[in-house]
């Protein structure tokens, strides 16, 4: 592990930090980012959060999260704080791209040393440090091996600390049913042992949809899912309009692609919606075949080999033209793969 005896040395002092994570942040970036701020204000440092754009809301329960600086709606106070950090965290994302213009505020920042922990594929390396684990279930799961392993001080966690870490593990693992380990659920029974709540947490992150969020899946799963059997392949596809008669909003479209994976033929599934600027696709897959592959080679994206995601300008209707397309090259890996 390079640098782990320099960052060890930094954190011995209280310092100026702020910890960033990625554009839209789910469960992972937000748990992540706001643990290690708690750890890190138990150790007496100066701590702001950051993220591109705003966080869903069925994590406004967390400790501090209304204090998370948007940069969306607080350029200014973001460009601020990265040049007056001493250490810049970079949680969940291996590229600056994933936090848009946030990026080149890091990249020509010449002061602080860059900490980057990280469990997707394919990491750049800008970081002075990098944690970078594709095999863990969640960056949450690596700040547990940071706190614990690197710094060595696993009895600093605490109740809150680790309210947050298990929101990240429980979200980036679909309550435990991808990713998982044995060290993940060694983990999770500390987190257990310092009183985290797992019913409760459950609870307050999965059972949050709106009346409206319910009618959009029904809508999507009825009105908008194509199932190509011959290729063991499903999608789903928004429209604009779709957008304006749902009043969808940021968040609203979450977990709507993991529906496809129900089926159990299916290898394959993609959430394809066409937003203001850009096409964006989900991508899911099961067993051995790779979306981070297509996502990369096809769409710009990444992520993990089982969950990736990626981008178009083209129009709607391109980009399924496109995918399907990238499905027939697949063809063999598609049909070959196997499930487990
Ligand atoms: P989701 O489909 O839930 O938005 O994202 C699934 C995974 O793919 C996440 O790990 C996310 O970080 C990654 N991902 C989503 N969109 C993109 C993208 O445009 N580029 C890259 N590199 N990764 C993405
Ligand atoms: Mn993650």
């Amino acid at each position: 592990m390079t640098n782990s005896k320099e960052i060890k040395a930094l954190l011995s002092f209280p310092k100026d930090i702020v910890i960033i994570s990625h554009r839209n942040p789910d469960g992972d970036a937000i748990g992540s980012s706001l643990g290690l701020k708690q750890y890190l204000l138990r150790h007496n440092h100066a701590v702001k959060v950051i993220v591109p754009s705003d966080y869903p809301d069925n994590l406004s329960w967390m400790p501090d999260v209304d204090r998370i600086l948007v940069f969306d709606n607080e350029p200014d106070e973001v460009k601020e704080a990265i040049l007056k950090a001493d250490i810049v965290f970079c949680l969940d994302f291996n590229a600056l791209d994933r936090i848009d213009k946030v990026g080149d505020i890091v990249a020509a920042q010449k002061k602080a040393f860059v900490a980057m922990i990280d469990h997707h594929l394919e990491p750049e390396h800008f970081a002075d440090y990098m944690l970078s684990d594709t095999s863990a279930s969640s960056t949450c799961e690596l700040v547990f091996d940071f706190i614990a392993h690197v710094l060595e001080d696993q009895s600093t966690i605490d109740k809150i600390i680790g309210e947050c870490l298990f929101t990240g593990i429980l979200t980036d693992t679909g309550s435990f049913k991808y990713s998982t380990s044995a060290k993940l659920f060694r983990i999770v029974a500390e987190l257990l042992e310092v009183g985290v709540n797992d019913y409760l947490l459950q609870d307050l992150i999965f059972n949050s949809l709106t009346e409206k969020q319910l009618r959009l899946l029904g809508h999507a799963l009825y009105n908008r899912m194509e199932v190509i059997e011959e290729y063991h392949t499903a999608i789903i596809a928004l429209t604009k309009d779709d957008y304006v008669k749902f009043d969808i909003q940021r968040g609203d479209t979450e977990g709507i692609v993991n529906f496809l994976l129900k089926m159990p033929k299916i290898k394959m599934a993609a959430f394809i919606t066409e937003q203001p600027k850009i096409v964006k696709l989900s991508l899911r897959s099961k067993g051995d075949f790779s979306v981070q592959k297509i996502a990369s080679k096809y769409f710009k994206g990444g992520g993990h080999k089982n969950a990736s995601g990626g981008y178009s300008f083209q129009s709607l209707s391109a980009v399924i033209d496109k995918f399907k397309n990238a499905m027939k090259e697949n063809k063999e890996a598609l049909l070959t793969t196997s499930l487990s």
